[in-house]
This record gives structure tokens, sequence and C-alpha cells, in this order.
């Protein structure tokens, strides 16, 4: 038996690094300190494997060899005018530079999930900028915690535990010492945990932000309710984030991903820009998938731009809204499109998976998904931060390696290395034409 120690889990945006891991014959049998989710991953990631590379052939994948798979990737990419690489958000960072650099051979598209998830948070820091720290300094100091549009015990069970809430932190003692507001449209199981939970109308939340700013500057609210909330409660919400001694507010896509989307953003931003006037405020996004974070930090080195960067002029542009994936699908530009370690078939509007079935579909994978169900070509690949070791981006910005804690099936690699491999096919077939 093999014990791994301080593993850093490659499931949400929390990144824990404390996990135990136990192999035994090259399989993981524990993983101690895990959630439910971790824990999942780490025992059942070998579950509905890719057996074999594939490619379509009269409607029907078949086994191939692995060269076949990549010769056929570059064929496709080389000869599309426009293609999409899409993912890469379970993918080490050493992958998304890659995968950059594959965009720019091929004159394509590089964008992420955070184009239909975090996207308007990125933008946000664009517009107002953004007031953060460090999950370890909220875990020292914070004593005002506010979720707002983030089930963070649902989608993250140890971020309370370990960062916000109840963490003991060198001058917070736990939950006695800090306040948790939950600040939502239902009754998520935060909110049932948290000190106070305060039930917003739906898609209201840009008007009860500017409320809530409105009362911050002692100003009068002209209303006796907004988003259903009565405005005593409102004052009363502002004078706990006034007098607070360090606050920071969470968002999730409650936040994002709602009526006012980008408008909700610059909301909470300046808000928490109005806040350190009175007292230190922090900001930050509840990332979901554990390398969401790092594709955008990898895309702003490399290109200047976080995600939907179109690479097609020789020069790096970014316009979300035009450049973003969903928008180019649905204007029917796009000739081919490369997924990495994502389901977009399951996930976008069925309106969308349509339009990405109708141009050649490339998945690059460990598992089974819809999308690989319905791909030309699929690539077989290995789990980043199980079977292969690289970089990834917490939820803070926060850079945390990934081990490699058993050894890959014989005929897969990591996503690196077959991005690697097709860039030098795309690159000969470039010379040869
Ligand atoms: S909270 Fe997230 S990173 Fe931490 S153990 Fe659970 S799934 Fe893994």
């Amino acid at each position: 038996m093999e014990i791994f120690q301080d593993v850093v889990c490659p499931v949400c945006g929390c990144l824990c690094d404390d996990i135990e891991v136990s192999v035994e014959n090259n399989k993981i049998v524990k993983a101690r300190n895990a959630c439910a989710m971790g824990t999942t991953k780490f025992l059942n990631y070998n579950n509905d494997r890719i057996p074999s590379p594939m490619i379509k052939n009269n409607g029907v994948q078949k086994p191939v060899s692995l060269e076949e798979c990549i010769e056929k990737t570059a064929e496709i990419l080389v000869k599309a005018k426009y293609p999409l690489i899409y993912g890469l958000s379970l993918s080490s960072v050493e992958s998304v530079k890659v995968a950059i650099e594959l965009t720019e051979e091929v004159g394509g598209v590089l964008d992420n999930q955070t184009s239909v998830c975090h996207g308007p948070g990125v933008q946000g820091i664009h517009d107002i900028g953004e007031s953060t720290g460090s999950l370890g300094e909220i875990r020292h100091r914070a004593d005002l915690i506010i979720a707002w549009g983030a089930n963070l015990q649902e989608a993250h069970p140890r971020h309370m535990e370990r960062y916000s809430y109840t963490s003991k932190g060198r001058y917070r003692n736990g939950k006695e010492d800090r306040n948790l507001i939950v600040i939502d449209v239902r009754e998520t199981l935060t909110a049932k945990a948290a000190d106070k939970f305060i039930q917003i109308e739906q898609g209201k939340d840009f008007e009860f932000i500017n409320a809530l700013r409105t009362a911050l500057r002692l100003e009068q609210i002209q209303k006796d309710k907004v988003a259903g909330v009565p405005v005593e409660e409102i004052e009363k919400l502002a004078e706990v984030l006034r007098s607070c001694e360090f606050g920071v507010i969470f968002f999730g896509q409650g936040v994002t991903q709602v009526n006012g989307k980008g408008r909700n953003i610059d909301g909470l931003f300046s808000l928490t820009r109005d806040l350190n006037s009175w007292t230190k405020f922090l900001i930050m996004p509840a990332r979901g998938h554990f390398n969401v974070a790092g594709v955008n930090q990898v895309a702003t080195w490399q290109t200047g731009f976080p995600y939907a960067i179109d690479l097609s002029r020789g020069y790096p542009w970014y316009n979300p809204g035009e450049t973003t994936i969903i928008d180019i699908i649905r204007r029917g530009e796009s000739d081919a499109t490369l997924v990495v370690g994502s389901d977009p078939i399951a996930h976008f509007p069925p309106a969308i998976s349509k339009r990405l079935i109708n141009t050649p579909l490339i998945s690059i994978d460990p598992a089974h998904s819809m999308t690989t169900m319905v791909s030309d070509v699929v690539i077989p690949s290995s789990f980043a931060g199980i079977e292969y070791e690289g970089l990834a981006y917490r939820m803070d910005g926060l850079c945390l390696p990934l081990k490699k804690l058993v050894k890959e099936p014989d005929n897969t690699m990591s996503d690196e290395k077959v991005l690697k491999m097709i860039l030098a096919k795309v690159r000969e077939l470039k010379k040869v034409n």
C-alpha cells in the first residue's frame, strides 16, 4: 500500500490540498479528508473509460490507432477556416498552454466553460476592478461571509470548513467568530446553515444590489420593498456590512447566469468597492471546475485575454458575445470543433448542440460523455491530478501542484501529450501543403 500525503483534489475550485490517498496495486482504495464529491472521483474515476481511440466511419465509431486519430484531427483542423477549441477546465495548466499554441497555429478560437458560467464575473474585473485576496487571508481574518447566489455547501462541500464560515483561522475561531449571510432566491443548504438568509425575488439581484448601495450611503430608498425584501431589512443589512471588520462576498452562477448577468456583477464589484470606504471587504467567484480559473490565468499570460480568444486574425481578439463559442456556433461560422474534457452536447442549448454536430467534432476525454458519443474522432486521455501531474489554479488564483497517484491505462496519455502530438502533425501538414 502506498500513501500519498497532501494530495490536491481535482474536482472543484476549492482545490483542497490536504487529501491523503491510499493506493494498492495501482488502484485508489481510500481518499481521507475528501468530501463526498472528491471521494467519488478518487474511487470511481476509472469507471466508464473510453477503451480505445475511435473514428466515425459511415456513422459508426470504430476503434483505430492513436496515430490515425491524431492524423485525422490534424487534417480536420488544418482544413477548417474557423475551428473552435473548447474545454480544458479539467486539464492542467500545461495542457492549456499547448491548446493555445494549437489554436494559434490553426487560426481558430479558444474558449472554455467560463463563457457559460463565470464569464460575467471575469468581465466585471475589466469593467470595475476586483477587490480580492486569498482564501487563506479570508480564513484567518474574515468575520462576515456573504454567499450571494452561491450554494457553497453543495457545490464546494469543504469551502466553509476549510476557508470560510466554520474554518478556524489565526484570528477567528470558526463559526462563533463569524457571521454567514446568504442572499439567494431559494433556501439552499447553505441558506439553512447561515446566521441569516435573505430571500430575494428571482431576477431582481440588480435592483437589490442598488438598493443596498443606496442604504450603504445612508440615502433614502423611495420604496417599501425591493426585490421582495422590506427596506428596513435592507438598511439593517447595510449596517451589518458597514460594521464588520473583514467581509467577503462569494458569488455564484445564481448571480452570473440570471437576468442582469454582467450588470449584476458590475453592481456587486461596485458594492465591494463602496464597502472599502467603510471597512475591509473582498469579493470572489465560487468557481466550479477545478482548473477553470487556470484556463483564464494561462490564456491571459499568453494572449492578454481570459477566454473566448479569437486567434484567426494573426493576433488575439476578444469580444464576449461575438467570440464566445455559443455565439459563433449560433451564427454558423465555425467549421470544426475540438473539445477537451468537456461535454457541451449535454450542457449547451439543444439548438446549439445540433449545429455543433453538423461540423466535424473531435473529443479528447478520459471517459464517455454525450459529446464523445457523437464525435467524429475520439481520443482517450488520462485524468489530471490522478494519472498525470501538473498545475491548477484555485478559485482565489493560487497555483497548486496536482499529483500523479496511479499509472494511466496503456492506451492513454495526458491531454497535454495528445495536444502536442496534434500540434506537431498540424505543423507537418501545413509545411507539406
Ligand atoms: S470541496 Fe471540492 S476540492 Fe475539496 S474535497 Fe470536496 S470536491 Fe474536492
